[in-house]
């Protein structure tokens, strides 16, 4: 990872790249911010700017040796520690480190439900053990290849007490010139004795224009939907990419909610029960939520009938088909809508036949929308 290769952050950059250059590197660092920021991103580049031999403008060069070892989560003198669960019979880090090279590459901005899907339990809750502050030690002691030995340590607030009272003494007194960068989305959870000894770096919220270029290149959104998402991720690049799973979603529901309407409209009986059976075939939950979405709907395409149009909250998609649809829901059907989408949602989560109660719902409509 090149400091090149995170986007933003150009103040944080330019600190580490002085702390280094002018060799006031402490022994310990503490990297923290909200999840989804680019900590870790930051203190990898970190790590490999400190390793590489052929440095320029302030970056890592990419090409030598230790930067490839960088690159490929193999440099010899860099010990990646990081909350984990029982594994047989032990408790540390390398015990997981097959799964972390790939969460690392596949979840850069470490997702820590993403995580725990590696850890194979999304209900676990991962921590660090004190034999891990053991092996740490004994790496620093026994292996140094003659770099300078780092530990990039993720979710410091995960150590207990024993095993935070044994690091203690690793940043303390270190070994050699080891240096601690630590990564931490809850720096107040971490305990006071290892926060104190640390030197803080904090990363703010990235942009909104760097999360919408996020959303467009990574996620293929359009510039307006992805203008829409970025507003409400409050600067991270997780709550953004979560938004873009529900906007998927978002996509679907709008999709089986024109169909209802068209189908309906037409008096098309026999394709209501394939878009009935359709929906059903959803689950349970997934039907509750599509119908509260077509409730919503509902509601602002009235809203938009009466006129009031800046008070619309929808995406570009769902705006465009109210502008055509808005003049079939009134103030003579918005009431009995809504009522029955209510019956058909208690219907189906007192567990009755989804397709049976989705279709008499759908028949209705035919009528309602009529009015
Ligand atoms: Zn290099």
């Amino acid at each position: 990872m090149r400091f090149a290769d995170i986007p933003s952050h150009d103040n944080v950059k330019s600190r580490l790249v002085n702390m280094v250059d002018s060799n006031r590197l402490p022994h310990a660092l503490l990297i923290h911010g909200r999840p989804g920021v680019g900590k870790m991103m930051l203190a990898r580049a970190l790590a490999q700017y400190i390793h590489c031999t052929e440095r320029s403008d302030g970056d890592s060069c990419g090409k030598c040796p230790n930067c490839i070892q960088h690159q490929t989560f193999n440099h010899i003198d860099t010990h990646f520690s990081f909350p984990v669960l029982k594994r047989g019979g032990t408790t540390i880090s390398d015990d997981w480190i097959s799964e972390w090279r790939e969460f690392l590459t596949e979840s850069p901005y470490m997702d820590f439900k993403d995580w725990l899907v590696k850890l194979d339990n999304p209900n676990g809750q991962p921590r660090m053990y004190v034999e891990e502050s053991s092996e740490i030690m004994r790496k620093l002691n026994f292996t140094s290849h003659g770099n300078r030995q780092i530990v990039l340590m993720w979710l410091p607030e995960r150590m207990g007490e024993e095993t935070a009272n044994k690091m203690l003494k690793l940043i303390e007194e270190p070994v050699g010139d080891s240096v601690f960068i630590l990564v931490s989305n809850d720096p107040e959870a971490i305990l006071p004795t290892i926060y104190s000894r640390t030197q803080r770096v904090e990363v703010v919220r990235f942009p909104d224009s760097v999360i919408e270029k996020y959303l467009v290149d990574h996620h293929g959104l359009s510039a307006p939907m992805a203008h829409a998402v970025a507003h409400l991720a409050d600067g991270s690049i997780l709550n953004a990419s979560r938004s873009v799973g529900n906007a998927e979603q978002r996509d679907h529901y709008l999709n089986l909610f024109q169909q209802l309407m068209r189908l309906a409209y037409q008096k098309k009986v026999s394709e209501l029960r394939s878009w009935s059976n359709e929906v059903a075939s959803l689950g349970r939950e997934s039907s509750v939520s599509f119908l509260e979405y077509c409730e919503r709907q509902l509601r602002e395409n009235f809203i938009y009938h009466l006129s009031a149009p800046e008070l619309i909250y929808q995406t570009p998609d769902e705006a465009q088909f109210t502008t055509k649809f808005y003049r079939f829901i009134n103030e003579r059907n918005i009431e009995e809508f809504v009522e029955r989408f209510d019956a058909a949602i208690t219907d189906i989560l007192a567990n009755g036949n989804a397709k049976i109660i989705l279709f008499e719902l759908a028949v209705r409509v035919i009528m309602l929308i009529r009015k």
